[in-house]
């Protein structure tokens, strides 16, 4: 059989079967669950998958709304990586969850690729195994990262997701930084601030030296690298002298190993603030540690081919600067990994996160853009199991992965 009665063949399939897809797309995001609470959204998806006789194992990671779903078995083994949490703080008093980044679109679009594939072995027409593998709080701590740890990933061959993105360009060459994310505490001594101000030590003094420190270190860091903070508490009353300040930061950049550097930089600049002040710190990693994407050119050559096939337009190959971070980023160590981003082909301008994207993650656009991102993702499937050429590409980079891999756990939260 020819690669195109393949093609034609999932074509089909995903035609009968379309409307679940949608609907599945539709409930997860009717559920709205932002990170580790995406409990509805989870138990719905495992039960989606088992009625497709999936064999699903839940909870994974030692996360409650983490799970694994298999069918089939050997190689390929085909991971599809799914996400289901929303974002809090849309609706017109902005205190409603809401899939602003399309989360549910992904849930529903490796359900698909998953389902299609399924049919196909089935049908004797696919050989491996099909994984579908639900990580939660992708926005937050970065579930992907515990099931990394835990070694969810190890046996795969080839991973995709496809993100849904604003207007009408497919992305295949984004990058993503690798990241950590620090609480800082510094303790003082209140007193009253015109009263007895030499009887205080003054701990967001402490917080805004420890900032002016960062800020003297950004002249001398590499341009990929961002380091951006907040101070979530700056104390409670201008005639108290804060006895307790917090604040709160990112530390990006293109290498894990120059993030772990500047970490110790930015530590370094805390201290010099207590030094300073007289304070006390201590500190806390808030979110699990992202790494950046080890990308793979001949993947998203692939990738590329098989959305002209599913019809998605203005792919562009282009390998960009990183910006953002994502947990994908700590999959893509473990084995070959793609990460796409789709134009859903809204032409209003907005972007992920913006209230005015939420109409696009369901409806005619959400789901004319969601049966091709299906429909791509299982053609690359079928070209993992029927193409030589692109198997040993495969073997090759995962053997290569494996040997760089340091074992180090990136899981920070629990
Ligand atoms: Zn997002
Ligand atoms: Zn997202």
């Amino acid at each position: 059989m020819t690669r195109q009665e393949l093609y034609d063949i999932a074509r089909q399939i995903e035609q009968q079967y379309g409307s679940l897809y949608e609907e599945v797309c539709q409930t997860v995001f009717d559920f709205a669950e932002v990170g580790m609470q995406e409990f509805k959204s989870s138990a719905y998806l495992c039960e989606q998958l088992a009625k497709i006789g999936f064999r699903v194992t839940r909870p994974v990671a030692g996360v409650e709304t983490a799970f694994m779903a298999e069918y089939g078995e050997g190689h390929p083994k085909v991971c599809f990586l799914s996400e289901y949490d929303a974002l809090p703080g849309y609706g017109p008093n902005q205190d409603q969850n809401g899939h602003a980044c399309g989360h549910n679109w992904i849930a529903a679009n490796t359900f698909g690729a998953a389902h299609v594939l399924k049919e196909m072995y089935d049908r004797g027409l696919f050989k491996g195994t099909i994984v579908y593998a639900g990580s939660p709080a992708e926005e937050t701590v970065g579930g992907k990262i515990n099931m990394v740890d835990a070694g969810c990933y190890d046996d795969c061959d080839l991973a995709m997701q496809i993100h849904i993105g604003g207007g009408t360009e497919t992305r295949l060459g984004s990058q993503y930084l690798a990241m950590d994310s620090l609480r800082f505490t510094f303790h003082g001594v209140s007193s009253h601030a015109a009263g007895a101000p030499e009887r205080g030590v003054n701990a967001l003094d402490a917080a805004y030296l420890m900032f002016n420190g960062v800020n003297a270190l950004r002249q001398h860091i590499t341009p990929d690298a961002r380091i951006h903070g907040i101070i979530s508490n700056g104390g409670l009353a201008p005639n108290v002298v804060p006895a307790l300040s917090e604040s709160l930061w990112y530390v990006r950049a293109a290498q894990r190993s120059y993030v772990d550097e500047l970490v110790q930089k930015v530590i370094n600049c805390a201290k010099g603030a207590c030094l300073m002040t007289g304070c006390t710190m201590d500190y806390q990693f808030v979110e699990n540690s992202y790494d950046n994407l080890k990308i793979n050119p001949f993947l998203i050559d692939e990738m590329a081919a098989c959305m002209t096939e599913a019809g998605i337009g203005e792919v562009d190959t282009t390998i960009e600067p990183p910006s953002g971070s994502s947990d994908v980023g700590n999959v893509s160590w473990v084995c070959p990994t793609l990460g796409a981003n789709m134009g859903i082909g809204n032409t209003d301008g907005c972007r992920c996160h913006e209230e005015a994207f939420l109409p696009n993650c369901t409806g005619p656009v959400g789901f004319a853009g969601l049966h091709k991102a299906v429909l791509a993702q299982t053609f690359l499937a079928l070209n993992a199991y029927t193409d030589e050429a692109l198997q040993k590409k495969l073997y090759e980079r995962k053997t290569q992965l494996q040997s760089e891999r340091t074992g180090e756990s990136r899981v920070k939260v629990k």
